[in-house]
Formats: C-alpha cells, structure tokens, sequence
C-alpha cells in the first residue's frame, strides 16, 4: 500500500483492509484467564502453610471439573491459567461467569469447607488476530485490575490488533511519566546452585488511560527518538532506588537491574546525573545494556560502563546473541553476567542448534570469569537442561513473570529459603491437571 507523501496510514487502517469485521464472525476465540487465590493469609492461617502452598491445585482441579476442554495450568502458587478455545464473546462472559460462580461457593479441603476469593483476568479474540502474546500481556494486566478492583476483568479483544500510533504515542509520552502512568514490574533471577533469588529486573510498563496496557517494546524506541529517554530513565532509577528501600525494610538485600538505551551509555550528563544518584543513596543496583550499545560509541562507553562499576553499580549484557559482537570483545567490558537472549532459550529443546550455541556460550563465559543468565525459561525441560550445562541464573516464566512491586514482597516472602528450582520443578511437574484445548 503506497502512502502519498504528507499522508499517513495507521495501523487501524491496514488491520480494517484486510480483516473486516464479518469475516471475523466465524472465527475460533482464543480464551485465557488467570486466577489469583487472593486470600492466600487467611487460608495459610487456616490450613496450615503446607497445606495452604497446594491449594491451587484444588482450585486447579474444580476449573479442569468445569472446563474439560480447556488447559489448565497452575503458575506458582497462587495463579492458575486457563487456556480453551471458545466460539466468541457471549462464550468469554459464560465462562467468567461459570468460573465466577463455582468459587462463590466455598471449596471443601480435606473435609472442610473454604472459602476461596479469586481474582480473576479474563481475555478473549479471534485466534488468528489475537497473538499469544498480546493475550498473554493483556491477561496479566486484566489480573492486576481485578486485584485492586476485587471484582473479574474481562476483556473482549476482538476489535483488531492493537493499534499503536508511534505519532500520538510521541505527543503523550512526555506527560505519561508526569502523570503516573507509568508503572514498574519486577521479575526474579533465580541462582540455580544456591536455589535463591539472585536480583531482580525492573521492566517498565505504560498504562495508558485510553489504550490499556502497553508494553516497553512499543514505547522505549519511541522515548529513545525523542530524547525523553533519559528522564524515563532518571525516574525508573528513581522509583527502583525507592523500592529497593522497601524491600530492604522487609529484610530483604538483593541486587535490582535497570535496563539502559544505548544512547545514554555515552552521554556525559546522564552518567554524572546517575553518578550522583547512586552516591547519595545506599543503593544495590545493576545495569543491564545490550552488546549493540556499546558498538555505537565504544571508547566513551566502555569509560562510562567503568565509572559505573566503580560506583558499584553491577553491569550484565542483555540479550546475548542477538547482536553481533563476539565475546572476546565483550570481554572489554566491566560486566561479570550475561543474559542469553530468550530467543535461544525458548527453543533449547525443540531446535538442534540452540543447545550447542547456548552451551558453547556458558563454557566460553565461564572462561571469562561471567555468571551466565538464561532468559525466558519457560519449561521445566528448558531448566533442566540449562542446569545440566551449568547456567548459573535463570528468569522467565517458570519462575514468575513479571510482577508489579507489592506482588513481587509477597513472592520474596514465600520463597524465603525454600528451594525455589524444586518448587517450580513440583508445580509443573503437578501438571496433571494440565489438558489439551480441543
Ligand atoms: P529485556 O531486558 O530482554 O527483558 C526481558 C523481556 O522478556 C521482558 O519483556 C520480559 O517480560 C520478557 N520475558 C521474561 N521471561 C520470559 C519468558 O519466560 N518468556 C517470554 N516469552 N518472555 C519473557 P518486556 O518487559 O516486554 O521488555 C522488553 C524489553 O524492553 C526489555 O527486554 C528491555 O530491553 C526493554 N525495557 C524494559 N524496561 C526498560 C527500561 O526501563 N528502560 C529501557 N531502556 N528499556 C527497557
Ligand atoms: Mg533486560
Ligand atoms: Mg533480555
């Protein structure tokens, strides 16, 4: 489709040229819900913790009784995913209403009977317009709301693909951050030989009131465009500064990365700015950069990574992999871990080839004296894999997604000294409850 110049088409158009609202009709829905046992205190003082930790595969088994076509999985301990195909909308407001219902009435445990409050993220649209990953993102944030609205959220995602238009995203950026409408989420890197939680990363989100949720891939290169990355950044920094205080009040000591653009690698002011920053607070921060940026500007980049090291700000590569760079040249840098991009991570075992580049990167890191971080494990095979090869940290989905900072205390609370590889290993490994959408 050829633009004239001086006019612009949108998302919105490209998506109604060739998937008009008819055809959409006779389509298969993809459905996913997540739950969250949101009076898990109340039941731990009931039940006991043991007892209290397995409750989700009750909650498991009654939805798996009530949907047999659908997949059930559990996520942790407190979160079970449904995924089913349904015929359309009427079907997604049935199916949180079936859900809603059968947890209105308590469940009986081991003889007696309790109640169970859900929080409930409900999300449905056509199958082949919906991506999985927009479903995904857009039931966990469905889930969030329900949780501070304490009622189901429901989302009818049938009116196309998300539609993001850079241009306004641009014009509204600048306030978003003024507004409060941006957001943090934190997701765990777990050490694998020590079983605990190694540090966390921040991964910013944008809650825009008229377009929902959007993710830092649609936004990020925008704030990078026009230059409003550096104070996104300055107020992530900010904001993960004041979090590490909370959590250091809940005792809890760990290491929190922050993503960092390229650009402001080798900008003298940011670097003074953040400098000062960290002087000024007791802080225990990391910095994660991908190899790309260094390449841009290399000689000021690498003395600006070194001044951060020597504010004690800890330095990981991002998304090794992805780039070009050998590690031989990386070496260079003051960084002591590096993250394997999930794109290797996500297909170790259903490829040939990721498991040799992954292993050969683990063994030559070693050599280089860096602890090895795997992205996006999502399976327990991935895990077992990555542990055999000696991957020293993973993070993805197994462990936990990303989660906002209240949910990621109670996260650091329950797994304080439990054996959180095991953990992940026995929740899924409790997926016989799992069933395959027809
Ligand atoms: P990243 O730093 O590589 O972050 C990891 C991304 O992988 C995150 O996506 C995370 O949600 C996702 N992820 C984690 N585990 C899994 C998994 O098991 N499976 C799958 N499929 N995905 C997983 P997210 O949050 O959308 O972030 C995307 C990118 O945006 C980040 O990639 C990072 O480059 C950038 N970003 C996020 N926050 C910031 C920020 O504050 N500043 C800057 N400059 N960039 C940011
Ligand atoms: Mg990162
Ligand atoms: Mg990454």
């Amino acid at each position: 489709m050829a633009a004239k110049q001086g006019t612009s088409i949108s998302v919105e158009d490209v998506v109604a040229a060739w998937s008009p609202p008819e055809r959409l009709l006779d389509q298969a829905w993809a459905f996913q819900a997540l739950l969250h046992v949101s009076n898990l205190a109340v039941l731990r003082r009931q039940l006991g913790v043991a007892r209290a930790h397995s409750l989700v595969l009750d909650v498991a088994a009654r939805l798996a009784d009530l949907l047999p076509a659908a997949a059930i999985t559990t996520a942790g301990r407190w979160v079970v995913e449904v995924d089913a195909r349904i015929s359309g909308a009427s079907e997604l407001y049935d199916h949180v209403d079936a859900i809603a219902a059968a947890f209105a009435e308590p469940l009986q445990i081991d003889g007696e009977m309790h109640a169970v409050d859900l929080a409930i993220g409900a999300v449905g649209g056509p199958a082949d317009v919906v991506s999985p990953i927009r479903l995904a993102e857009e039931v966990e944030d469905a889930l969030v709301q329900s949780r501070s609205d304490h009622a189901p959220v429901i989302r009818d995602l049938s009116e196309a693909a998300p539609q993001i238009d850079k241009l306004a995203l641009k014009r509204e950026l600048k306030g978003a951050i003024d507004r409060g409408e941006l957001f943090l989420q934190y997701q765990p890197k777990v050490h694998v030989r020590r079983q605990d939680i190694a540090s966390a990363e921040a991964l910013v989100r944008w809650r825009h009131p008229a377009r929902g949720l959007i993710l830092p891939g649609d936004f990020i290169p925008v704030a990078e465009a026009t230059r409003d990355i550096e104070r996104l950044t300055l107020w992530t920094l900010e904001q993960v500064i004041a979090d590490q205080q909370v959590l250091r009040a809940d005792g809890e000591d760990i290491t929190l990365f922050v993503n960092i653009s390229g650009q402001l690698l080798s900008d003298p002011r940011f670097v003074q700015r953040v400098c000062r920053m960290v002087s000024e607070a007791e802080v225990k921060l990391g910095f994660e950069i991908t190899e790309t940026s260094v390449i841009r500007d290399p000689t000021s980049a690498i003395a600006n990574l070194n001044t951060f090291a020597d504010h004690g700000i800890a330095i990981a590569i991002d998304d090794y992999g992805a780039g070009l760079s050998s590690l031989a040249y990386l070496k260079q840098l003051p960084a002591r871990e590096l993250k394997i991009d999930k794109m290797f991570v996500m297909q170790l075992t259903s490829s040939n080839r990721d498991p040799l580049i992954v292993r050969s990167t683990i063994d030559l890191a070693h050599a280089l004296e860096m602890e090895v971080t795997a992205e996006g494990v999502e399976t327990p095979a991935a895990l077992a894999l990555l542990s055999v090869m000696g991957c020293d940290m993973i993070q993805g989905y197994l462990i936990s997604r990303p989660i906002e900072l209240g949910v990621f205390r109670q996260f650091l609370r329950d797994h304080k000294n439990a054996a959180l590889v095991d953990t992940a290993r026995a929740t899924f490994r409790s997926a016989a409850f799992r069933r395959t959408a027809a």
